[in-house]
C-alpha cells in the first residue's frame, strides 16, 4: 500500500489516468502547497475526494503532541500505519525562523550508547513518503500559530545515511515541491563513509553534520561503535571530498560529556581535525542531555564555556546549541518514542 506523501507526480499522474490534466495539478498544489488532506482539496469534486482519501491514507497517526513549557517546542509522536512501530519529529519555532527535526528510521541501528534512540535499537527504515509526510504534518501544526517551516534537519531518530535512498528521495521532494531551499537542508550522520560519498554524488549541496564527539579512534570506537568500520581517518578524507564537491562548510557535532570528552586535550584534538578541512569545520557543541541507559552526565556550563573558548581561541568557529525540549525528551539524543532501551552499565572515563 502507498500513502499519501510516497507518490511521486508521475505516479500520481497514473492514479488520476484518464481525468483532466488540471486535476492532477489541483492535487500536487494542495498536497505541497497547502499542506491539505485530500478530503480538505476543494477544488477536486467529492468523489474523487473520498475516492483519493482512501487509496492515499497519511502514513503517520498521530499518538500524541507535547508541547514545551515555553511553547516554542512541540513534539510529535507517531505511529507508523504499517507495522505501527512508534517515531517522532520535533517542531522548533525562533524568533525568525521555524525548524523542523525529521526521523529517517524507526529506531537505530548504530548502537551510540549516550543516544535514546541507539538504546532502544532498530524497527525499520522509513519510506520517502513517511520522512516527507513529517515535515508535512509539522508544517500544518505551524500553519495553526501563522508561522512556515524554513529549515529541515534529520537529526531525529535513526541514521540517514543508513537509509540514503529514501532520504534524498525526502530532500528531492521537500526541495523541489515544498520548495525549502538546499541551504536550510542538513543531513547528520553518524560518520558512514560510503553514504557521505553516495550524497557527494547528488545533485544538491545540503548541509553535511558529522556527530563526531571524539577525535582519537580508541574513544571514538567506545562512543560510536561505527567508527570500528570507518576510522576517523576514512571519514575524514569522505568530508574532504565532500566538501571538495559541494563547497558546503561541513559541521562536527560534539556531545560534551563530563571526563571522557571534554579536556583541554580534547578540544586541542578536535580543532586539529577542524583544520584538516578547508574551510576548516565548524564545530556544533551540545552539552550531552540526559538519557535513561547512560548514566554519565554532560558538561557543566562552565566546562562548555571553557571548551568553546579553548576551540574559538585556536581559530575555530563552535557555537553551542541551545538546548530545546529536555522537560519532553525532545532534546538531541533523547528521542525514543516511549520504548524500553539498554542501559549501558560502564561508560567510559579517562
Ligand atoms: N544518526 C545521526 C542523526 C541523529 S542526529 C547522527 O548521529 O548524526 C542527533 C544528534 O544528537 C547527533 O549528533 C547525536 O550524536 C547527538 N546526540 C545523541 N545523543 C545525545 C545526547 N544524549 N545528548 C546530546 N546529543 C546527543
Amino acid at each position: 500500500m502507498t500513502s499519501l506523501y510516497h507518490p511521486t507526480r508521475d505516479e500520481l499522474a497514473t492514479l488520476l489516468h484518464g481525468e483532466p490534466r488540471y486535476r492532477l495539478d489541483q492535487l500536487w498544489t494542495g498536497l505541497y502547497t497547502h499542506f491539505q488532506r485530500p478530503a480538505d482539496i476543494t477544488t477536486l469534486p467529492a468523489a474523487m475526494r473520498s475516492r483519493l482519501a482512501v487509496e492515499l491514507p497519511e502514513s503517520l497517526v498521530e499518538v500524541k503532541r507535547e508541547t514545551s513549557n515555553t511553547g516554542d517546542t512541540v513534539k510529535f509522536l507517531w505511529h507508523l500505519l504499517e507495522g505501527q512501530h512508534p517515531i517522532e519529529t520535533v517542531l522548533m519555532y525562533y524568533d525568525t525562523r521555524a525548524t523542523v527535526c525529521v526521523s529517517t528510521q524507526a529506531g537505530c541501528a548504530m548502537a551510540c550508547g549516550f543516544c535514546a534512540t541507539g538504546q532502544a535499537g532498530f524497527n525499520r527504515h522509513l519510506s520517502t513518503g513517511e520522512i516527507v509526510e513529517q515535515v508535512v504534518r509539522a508544517a500544518r501544526e505551524a500553519a495553526t500559530h501563522s508561522r512556515r517551516i524554513d529549515n529541515i534537519v534529520f537529526m531525529g531518530m535513526g541514521e540517514p545515511l543508513a537509509n540514503e535512498p529514501a532520504v534524498w528521495g525526502a530532500v528531492e521532494r521537500i526541495h523541489d515541491d515544498i520548495g525549502i531551499s538546499a541551504r536550510h537542508l542538513t543531513i547528520s550522520t553518524v560518520g558512514i563513509v560510503p553514504g557521505i560519498r553516495t550524497l557527494a554524488t547528488r545533485p544538491l549541496p545540503v548541509n553535511l553534520a558529522v556527530s563526531l564527539h571524539a577525535a582519537r579512534n580508541d574513544l571514538r570506537n567506545e562512543l560510536v561503535p561505527i567508527n570500528t568500520r570507518y576510522p576517523l581517518e576514512m571519514l575524514m578524507q569522505a568530508c574532504r571530498d565532500y566538501l571538495h564537491e559541494k563547497r558546503r562548510r561541513v559541521t562536527f557535532e560534539w556531545a560534551l560529556i563530563d571526563s571522557v570528552n571534554d579536556t583541554d586535550q580534547d578540544a586541542q584534538e578536535l580543532a586539529e581535525l577542524c583544520f584538516q578541512l578547508t574551510p576548516a569545520a565548524h564545530v556544533n557543541l551540545i552539552p550531552l542531555n540526559p538519557t535513561p541507559g547512560w548514566p554519565t552526565v554532560g558538561s557543566s556550563p562552565a566546562r562548555v564555556a571553557a571548551f568553546q573558548r579553548i576551540l574559538r581561541n585556536l581559530g575555530v568557529n563552535a557555537t553551542t546549541r541551545q538546548n530545546r525540549g529536555t522537560e519532553i525528551a525532545a532534546a538531541c539524543g533523547q528521542l525514543a518514542a516511549g520504548q524500553p532501551v539498554t542501559v549501558t552499565p560502564k561508560p567510559p572515563r579517562r
